[in-house]
């Protein structure tokens, strides 16, 4: 199978009504369709029965609650800053400094520009959840043979399991060292001329490890067509929309229905020859003067890898309560949005028996 032509990279058009997503923080309210970027959303449940509204009401973890079927790797690395704050963020997004909304804005458009870069938006028309899943599907069916090629990608899709929680990102690069190791390099941009602080590295190292992860998985073999069923019911027999099949056209894919894409994702990785990752590169720039600040090579270590992301899916799954920050850390206080209204501050500042459960893993 041959790549999109001038390497297209498609997004989403339309979305489907029953496909809403949410943002990070979002009140529920769909969002401007044409501009959804791949990672920043997590998906939404739809079209429950009423014994599952029932079953939801009953027994709400916050995956239900916030009606999701995954969670974007963001989601993750945003909550070892401080789960609180990750929280207040979805719930009131309306308390987030504005200048903290500009400074994510313009990092979404310095990544947009590296994009352009590389591959051509191309925008598709959706009719069906499937159809949303076959963009990203798309997107990663094309970018297998450049890799294969020793070529360089940007934007590449990823997903998997973990502690049987399905999660999805978004890798910003990979290409071969001249050592011809496979790198993975996550551009992050700062306000700031500086590097950042020791717990802000430690975050972006978290998210750089679960895309690794999720990539290995991949290409080892273990995202099976099942996985995408059983976890965002997705329907192995809907029929692909009419551009979807035009585009896995041009890319020399002939698909019907759901089901041959996820066959066709299947079969391309595992049959690939692509290896794992060996390098985690993090670059840091500065907005104002795009000049860079400096490199971090992360060390993978999957058993923590596996520590972290269980403790972190521990509260989505409502296996314990919502945590903010531990008293070391009290200084991320200071410049967060929500300190006036925090439950978990105002507890902390009446002492420490106000507080329950178990200690962050490190
Ligand atoms: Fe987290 Fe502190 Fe903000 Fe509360 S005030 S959300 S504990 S950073």
């Amino acid at each position: 199978p041959g790549e999109l032509s001038d390497a297209e990279l498609l997004q989403l058009l339309l979305a489907e009504p029953g496909d809403r997503a949410l943002q990070p923080g979002d009140s529920g309210k769909p969002n401007s369709s044409s501009d959804l970027p791949l990672e920043s959303f997590s998906e939404v449940l739809t079209g429950d029965s009423a014994a599952e509204k029932v079953k939801r009401k009953r027994a709400q973890t916050p995956l239900e609650k916030y009606y999701l079927k995954y969670l974007c790797v963001t989601d993750l690395s945003t909550q070892s800053w401080c789960e609180q704050q990750m929280v207040y963020g979805r719930e009131l997004p309306q308390l987030q400094a504005p200048e903290t909304v500009v400074l994510l804005n313009t990092g979404k458009s310095i990544h947009l520009a590296r994009e352009l870069e590389v591959h051509d938006v191309v925008k598709v028309h959706t009719t069906s959840k499937e159809d949303s899943w076959a963009i990203k599907i798309l997107n990663l069916l094309s970018m297998i043979p450049v890799l294969q090629a020793g070529g360089c990608v940007r934007e590449l899709p990823v997903f998997g399991v973990i502690e049987d929680v399905f999660l999805m990102g978004i890798i910003d690069e990979l290409c071969y060292s001249a050592k011809g190791e496979l790198e993975l390099r996550e551009l992050k941009t700062r306000g700031r001329p500086f590097m950042p602080s020791g717990a802000q590295k430690k975050r972006d190292y978290f998210q750089v490890c679960l895309y690794k992860y999720l990539f290995d998985a991949m290409v080892q073999g273990q995202l099976k067509p099942d996985v995408l069923t059983s976890h965002i019911y997705l329907r192995l027999k809907q029929p692909l929309g009419l551009q979807i099949r035009e585009h896995a056209q041009k890319a020399g894919f002939t698909v019907t229905c759901f089901g041959d894409l996820l066959e066709l994702m299947y079969l391309n990785l595992t049959l690939s020859d692509i290896p794992s990752i060996d390098c985690l590169k993090i670059e840091y720039s500065h907005q104002e003067s795009n000049t860079l600040l400096g490199t971090e090579v992360v060390q993978f270590e999957e058993e923590k890898v596996r520590e972290k992301a269980q403790y972190y899916l521990a509260y989505w799954k409502g296996q314990r309560e919502v945590q903010g920050v531990e008293i070391e850390e009290a200084w991320k206080c200071r410049s967060c949005s929500y300190s006036e209204i925090c439950d978990w501050r105002k507890k902390r500042a009446e002492g420490p028996e106000q507080r329950s459960g178990p200690k962050k893993s490190k």
